[in-house]
């Protein structure tokens, strides 16, 4: 479980929610895709442009999950680095990599633009160093990203230029680039479903999917309805649940906590951040933050991996805060809540088809916002027919997560608790 959404502060400052009606009975389609986030809104809305009768099933509302809450940082390239993604799959399939990544945000900043999507978009982000060690990395990961990809945006900052950049003394150095960003997810995942309705997409929200039958036509049930269709995608994440044990295998659903303070006046929050550039650390559980467009700071910071309800994620949020900004104790926090990601093994999302005609993409492991909307549209060109792309997410072969139904999430809560132990131990 997780805290829930009616904390948020991206809830209290959505744009343009429309309510749309539940599934009632029984429609056919082309393609039926099960939820409304990134994935499943991006794919919706790259089909119907190219033709096809689209209709979305979401449980809730569009942008519940992940889509709606997380850190708003669409960060340059995969959740793993180049220097890794070379070691593990060749350069080759690197490279292929690293290329959809610069796609995936150059799609997210043309779907902003194309649909006019109010969402806040702010250029900069910074991967801040709590470890010599990690600096040292960071600065050979901008010479390599120079000297291999012709990548020109990042640049290293030395220990001593870094609290001219964010203002704490934490940090050991750090890879700023220009060209990532940052933005208000839940109304960019409203600006997407509003562009998909626009597109003609059917989204019928309230709906969750209780069943799928696999077969020429694929059903799909909910409890006042069905969807006969010639394709389904399976696009829910870290809110799978049960719906299809093969795929829950392969993630770790975590919930990770964000908060937002009060308003601290434009003054107190540039001498934060002066550039007004997003910050995640390079700790396992990371912290990340930046400023909203009305001079709040919203930090993420902490997970759980249980199962308790959290009722107030402020408490959890706040800690973290305070290590990095101590000069905030007397502000208050406004709005807290958390979310659901999934994580898989090799911190790369699982994309595939379970059958010809029964399509996935999940685990993005904290890095989605602008993956899960690439993965979106690479789905959509596979369904009709140009299949090279999505080859190559799908090629990734991600692996099940140890343990079986039964002892996956207690033998990966140890590991994870592991992890964590080590970013406070230093
Ligand atoms: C707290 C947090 C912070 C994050 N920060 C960042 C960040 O800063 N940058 C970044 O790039 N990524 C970040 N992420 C990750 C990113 O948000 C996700 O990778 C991305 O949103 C995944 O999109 P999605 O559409 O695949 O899944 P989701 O947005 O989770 O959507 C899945 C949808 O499926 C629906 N669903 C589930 N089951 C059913 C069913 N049976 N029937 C119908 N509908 C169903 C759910 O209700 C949900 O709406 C963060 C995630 C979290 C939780």
């Amino acid at each position: 479980m997780t805290a829930s959404r009616t904390g948020s502060y991206y809830l209290a400052t959505a744009i343009g929610q429309r309510a749309r009606p539940q599934l009632n009975g029984a429609i056919a389609a082309d393609v039926c895709i099960i939820g409304a986030g990134y994935t499943g809104l991006s794919c919706a809305l790259h089909l119907a442009k190219a033709g096809l009768k689209v209709v979305v099933l979401e449980a809730e509302v569009a942008g519940f999950g992940a889509s709606g809450r997380n850190g708003g940082q669409v960060i340059t390239g995969q959740r793993v680095d180049q220097v890794e993604l070379e070691r593990r799959y060749g350069e080759a399939r690197a490279r292929a990599l690293w290329d959809l990544a610069l796609e995936a945000r150059s799609l997210v900043r043309s779907l902003i633009a194309s649909h006019a999507i109010a969402c806040d978009e702010t250029p900069g982000h910074i991967s801040a160093a709590v470890r010599a060690s990690h600096a040292t990395e960071l600065e050979a990961y901008v010479e390599h990203l120079v000297r291999r990809y012709n990548y020109s945006t990042a640049r290293y900052l030395s220990p001593a230029e870094m609290p001219a950049h964010v203002a704490t003394s934490n940090y050991k150095g750090g890879l700023y680039d220009t060209a990532s960003f940052h933005l208000h997810p839940l109304n960019y995942a409203l600006g997407l479903a509003r562009a998909a309705d626009e597109a003609k997409v059917e989204i019928f929200e309230n709906s969750r999917v209780s069943s799928v039958e696999h077969g020429e036509k694929i059903r799909l049930a909910t409890a006042s309805g069905a969807v006969t269709a010639k394709f389904a995608v399976y696009a829910c994440n870290g809110y799978l649940g049960k719906l299809n044990p093969d795929l829950a295998r392969t993630i770790m659903p975590i919930s990770n906590y964000v908060a937002a303070t009060e308003p601290l006046g434009e003054a107190r929050a540039r001498a934060l951040i002066p550039s007004g550039a997003a910050i995640a650390d390079t700790k396992f559980v990371l912290d990340y933050y930046r400023l909203s467009a009305d001079h709040r700071l919203i930090f993420g910071g902490g997970e759980t991996y249980g199962g308790a309800d959290i009722d107030d994620a402020a408490p959890i949020v706040r800690p973290h805060i305070l290590r990095v900004f101590p000069q905030l104790a007397d502000s208050r926090i406004d709005y807290a809540w958390g979310g659901r990601l999934a994580i898989t093994m090799p911190r790369l999302p699982h994309v595939g088809r379970l059958t010809p005609n029964l399509y996935f993409a999940q685990g993005y492991s904290g890095q989605g916002v602008a993956i899960a909307t690439l993965v979106g549209k690479l789905i959509g060109e596979a369904i009709t027919g140009q299949a090279a792309r999505f080859d190559v997410y799908e090629s990734l072969k991600i692996p099940p997560l140890p343990g079986g139904a039964l002892l996956r999430q207690p033998l990966l809560t140890l590991g994870l608790l592991w992890y964590a132990l080590r970013d406070r131990l230093g």
